[in-house]
């Protein structure tokens, strides 16, 4: 028998979410999250996708689960339920999502203890995703040592952006002494749905240029010219760029300073303005798109003004995607919001027919699960939903690297 599943954690803070995959045939065997580890409300939801045990649907559990390794271990426990426990030989390989990278990591990589210290050394640069990571994959390996355990690094697709891009514009050495550059992130997405974009297009990825559009709570834009990324929105951490669920995307570096000297804010206090009290949420209340949206329609003033800035942003990034690529064949709106919301995605093309971008306004409106085309029939460059699977990516690299 040859093993061909593969188990893919991606550890938060204070959650774990897991999927485990068949690589034979890409099927989804079980998915499930732990949330809120470390209160006492700890809650674990379970649901089997094949087998006598799905008929039974999704198991929940509620109660203390004090670490990311009891955690793990309980998740060990519904699989095992399941007859598809850790200690099966079917099991091939352990993906991790990791979400820095630095310039170490540019591939998968399988973890030993050399890897493992690299990725607790790049903490620095993401403090609140690596130690999470970090933890999951010392759980991981302490429960199958002997199986192969792989980090998919979410910076890793935008390794090959070009170093002037990659740059910011500031004292040399300075950038040097600190790993002060552009990294880029959510790069499994990216980089599942610039090749899903091509397959929707009948194209070989090679010949096909691509705006990458990823809006869920955290957002980012990324121009893919030919398969490969050439700039991303998200920069040395994933404040940059697009306005977000919660962070405030692109800033004067100056407010920061003003923050501080005038409002006596720390770093601390500004970093969490930023990250967790900025975006929709700081401007409007609400960091759910759908809220902004019902609220808007009901002519609350600050939902409107924060769905405009919104969208405004995006408006920006695909014209300037749009200028770093030179030809554009297709935008492709993926995650929450870009998969559901068709305000948003009517807003940010909305006047950009010079770009070659039209909307056929019912396709963009039609609800459906699966890729598709919503740009109009004359138009010349071709837009997308793409429905994004970080899970399925994470575990085809993984795969792809223990079977070479
Ligand atoms: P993600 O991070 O990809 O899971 O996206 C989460 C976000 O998607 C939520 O915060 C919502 O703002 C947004 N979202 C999910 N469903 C919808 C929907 N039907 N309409 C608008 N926004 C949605």
């Amino acid at each position: 028998m040859t093993a061909s599943r593969v188990l893919v954690l991606n550890s938060g803070s204070s959650s774990v979410k897991y999927q485990l995959l068949d690589m034979a045939d890409r099927s989804r065997l079980a998915t499930g999250l732990v949330e809120r580890i470390g209160e006492e409300t700890s809650r674990l939801v379970h649901e089997p996708l094949t087998g006598p045990a799905a008929a039974r649907g999704k198991r929940e559990q509620v109660g203390p689960i004090a670490d990311h390794e009891a955690a793990l271990k309980a998740v060990a426990a519904e699989l095992a339920a399941d007859g598809t426990g850790l200690d099966s030989p079917e099991l091939a390989a352990v993906g991790h999502r990791v979400v820095h990278g630095g310039t170490r990591f540019t591939r998968p990589t399988v973890i030993d203890d050399e890897v493992l210290a690299e990725i607790r050394n790049l903490i620095p640069l993401a403090p609140l995703h690596n130690p999470a990571n970090v933890t999951g994959i010392e759980v991981a390996r302490s429960l199958r040592a002997d199986i192969p355990q792989v980090a998919v690094f979410d910076t890793a697709f935008h390794s090959t952006m070009p170093e002037h891009v990659a740059r910011y514009a500031i004292d040399a050495g300075t950038a040097e002494a600190y790993s002060i550059r552009r990294y880029g992130f959510h790069g499994t997405s990216h980089a599942y749905v610039s090749r899903a974009t091509a397959a929707l297009l009948g194209r070989p990825v090679e010949d096909v240029n691509v705006i990458v559009l990823h809006l869920g709570n955290g957002a980012s834009a990324s121009a893919v010219r030919g398969g490969v990324c050439v700039e991303t929105s998200m920069g040395m951490t994933p404040l940059e760029g697009l306005v977000m669920g919660t962070r405030s995307g692109d800033l004067d570096p100056a407010v920061v300073f003003h923050l501080a000297r005038v409002g006596g804010l720390s770093v601390d206090e500004i970093d969490s303005l930023l990250n967790k009290k900025s975006g929709l949420l700081g401007m409007c209340g609400d960091n759910d798109m759908r809220e902004v949206l019902r609220r808007a329609g009901e002519g609350d003033e600050s939902a409107r003004l924060a769905f405009e800035a919104y969208v405004h942003r995006l408006k920006k990034y695909i014209g300037a995607y749009a200028a770093v690529l030179g030809r554009v064949d297709a935008v492709a709106f993926t995650a929450g919001v870009g998969e559901n919301a068709h305000q948003v995605r009517e807003a940010a093309l909305d006047g950009l027919a010079e770009l070659g971008l039209a909307l056929d306004l019912e396709a963009n409106a039609a609800r459906s699960p699966q890729p598709r085309l919503i740009s109009a029939d004359h138009a010349r460059v071709a837009v997308a939903v793409v429905p994004t699977d970080e899970e399925l990516e994470i575990a085809t690299q993984t795969y792809a690297l223990v079977t070479r």
